[in-house]
C-alpha cells in the first residue's frame, strides 16, 4: 500500500474511533502514549524537560500536546496547531426516553449548524461519555453502542406530496426525535435506554449520575471516486485536521530550540465559548507555565508569546459543479487541488499578509500545492478558532484547511489525495526553526 494509502486509512479509522469528541480525545491520548507522550494534570506541579513529551486534557473533550523546546526558557518561541474535536450532531436530552403512539422515542437537541436533513434515514447510534457513582468520587466513562439502534424516519412520498419542489423542512423539536423502540405491553421500555447503558458499562442503572449521549451514524467512511480520489465519511470536519496535526507531532523527529504544540478544543461549532473550547485560557495557561521556570517568567513568557505562531487548521468549501455561483469566480478551491488558506477582511478569519504569504511558503518548501479561498461578497462568511485564539493569545495566525463538499452533512465528501499533502506542510512547520 502507497504512503497515501497508508494515511488515508489511518484517518479513516481515526474518524471511526472519535464519533464524540470524548472519543475523539481519547483516540488522541492512547496514540500520543503509545508514542513515548507523558500526560500531565493541570491541578499537579509539572517538572518537564526539555524535548520531553507531554499532553493534558479538559473535560475529557479538549487536549493539548506539546514537544518542549530547547530554548523555551530563552524565548524561542511556540509553534502551534490548532483543530477542534467536534462536529455538529444530535444529542439526547437528559430525560431523553418518552412514549408516543406506540413508539418509544428519545428527544435530541441540535448541537451546532447541524445540515438536518442529512441525518433522516440513517442506521444511527449512541456514543458518550457516562458520569458514574464510585467509592471515592464519581467515575467518567466512555461508551459507544455499535448496533444501529435509532432511526429518523422520513415521512414517505405520498404523505408529503411536494416535499421535492418545496424541499424537506423539519420542525427540530417535532420531527427530529428518533425512534428507539415500541411500547407495546410485552416490551418493558421503563427505563431501557439506562438499562442497556449500565449493562455496557457493567454497573447498575442506579450508579448512572449523568449521560451525556450523541447520536452518530454506524456507517464507517470509505474511499470513492472511479480512481479512489475521494473520502466519503462522517466528522472529516474537524477530525482530518486533528489527525494531520496528531500524525505530524507523533513523527516529529530531532531536537527544536521552539516548543511544538497541538491544541484540539471542543465547542468550536457552537462559539468556542467554554472552559475547553478555543475562547478559553486553557491554552494561554499552559504556555505560560512552560516558561515558569525561566529567571525572569512573566517576560519570558510575552517575548515568547512574540515569536510565536498559530496555525488554525479547519476544512474549507471546496468548489461544487452544481452550484458554482456560491464560489467567488476567482476562489474556487478544489478537491486534492491542496491546502486552503482562508481569508476574510472583516477578521472571520485570522489570515493576514505576512501569515499567508509564511504558509505559502511553508507549502512551497515542502512541494505542496495551495489554494485561496474567500468568501463570495454577497454571502456570511463562517469562522473557526483561528480569529477567536488570535484574540485571546496575540500572536501572528493563519486560517488553512483542506477542501471539501457536503460540510456539516451526517456524511460529508473530502479529496483522498489532500491529506498527506496537508502532513507534509505541517512537517516542514515542525522541523524548521522559524
Ligand atoms: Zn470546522
Amino acid at each position: 500500500m502507497s504512503k497515501k494509502q497508508n494515511i488515508v486509512n489511518d484517518l479513516l479509522k481515526f474518524i471511526d474511533h472519535s464519533p464524540t469528541p470524548f472519543h475523539a480525545v481519547y483516540e488522541t491520548k492512547t496514540l500520543l502514549t503509545q508514542h513515548g507522550f507523558t500526560e500531565l494534570k493541570e491541578s499537579n506541579a509539572w517538572k518537564l524537560s526539555s524535548n520531553g513529551k507531554y499532553f493534558l486534557t479538559r473535560n475529557d473533550s479538549s487536549l493539548i500536546a506539546f514537544i518542549v523546546g530547547t530554548s523555551t526558557q530563552d524565548t524561542s518561541g511556540f509553534k502551534i496547531i490548532g483543530a477542534h474535536t467536534d462536529s455538529p450532531n444530535l444529542k439526547l436530552k437528559p430525560n431523553s426516553a418518552y412514549d408516543k403512539n406506540g413508539y418509544l422515542q428519545l428527544g435530541v437537541e441540535v448541537y451546532g449548524g447541524v445540515l438536518l436533513t442529512t441525518w433522516t434515514d440513517r442506521d444511527l447510534s449512541l456514543a458518550g461519555r457516562v458520569i458514574l457513582k464510585a467509592r471515592k468520587q464519581p467515575q467518567s466513562k466512555l461508551v459507544r453502542f455499535d448496533a444501529p439502534l435509532l432511526r429518523i424516519p422520513q415521512l414517505a412520498i405520498h404523505l408529503n406530496r411536494d416535499v421535492n419542489e418545496k424541499g424537506l423542512i423539519l420542525n427540530k423539536q417535532n420531527h427530529l426525535p428518533p425512534i428507539f423502540s415500541l411500547t407495546n405491553k410485552k416490551n418493558l421500555t421503563k427505563n431501557l435506554l439506562e438499562k442497556m447503558v449500565a449493562q455496557k458499562l457493567k454497573c447498575k442503572p442506579a450508579d448512572i449520575l449523568s449521560m451525556e449521549l450523541s447520536l452518530y451514524d454506524t456507517q464507517a467512511g470509505s474511499i470513492g471516486g472511479a480512481n479512489g480520489e475521494f473520502i466519503f465519511s462522517s466528522r472529516l470536519d474537524n477530525l482530518a485536521s486533528c489527525h494531520a496535526g496528531l500524525q505530524t507531532l507523533i513523527e516529529s523527529k530531532g531536537k527544536d530550540p521552539m516548543t511544538r504544540v497541538i491544541a484540539f478544543y471542543d465547542h468550536e461549532e457552537v462559539g468556542s465559548d467554554s472552559a475547553q473550547g478555543a475562547g478559553s485560557p486553557f491554552l494561554k495557561d499552559v504556555l505560560e507555565r512552560l516558561t515558569l521556570d525561566s529567571e525572569n517568567p512573566r517576560e519570558t513568557f510575552f517575548r515568547t508569546m512574540a515569536n510565536s505562531f498559530f496555525i488554525s487548521a479547519d476544512m474549507s468549501h471546496a468548489i461544487h459543479p452544481n452550484y458554482a455561483e456560491k464560489h467567488d469566480p476567482m476562489h474556487m478551491p478544489i478537491l486534492n487541488g491542496g491546502p486552503v488558506i482562508k481569508f476574510n477582511s472583516n477578521q472571520r478569519y485570522a489570515t493576514e499578509g505576512v501569515s499567508s504569504a509564511w504558509f505559502e511558503s511553508l507549502c512551497k518548501k515542502a512541494g505542496v500545492p495551495v489554494q485561496k479561498f474567500v468568501v463570495r461578497t454577497d454571502l456570511a462568511c463562517g469562522s473557526t478558532i483561528g480569529p477567536i485564539t488570535a484574540a485571546n493569545l496575540g500572536i501572528r495566525t493563519v486560517d488553512v484547511g483542506n477542501p471539501m463538499l457536503s460540510m456539516h452533512s451526517i456524511r460529508e465528501m473530502a479529496g483522498a489525495n489532500d491529506h498527506l499533502p496537508l502532513i507534509k506542510a505541517f512537517k516542514e512547520y515542525f522541523s524548521a526553526s522559524r
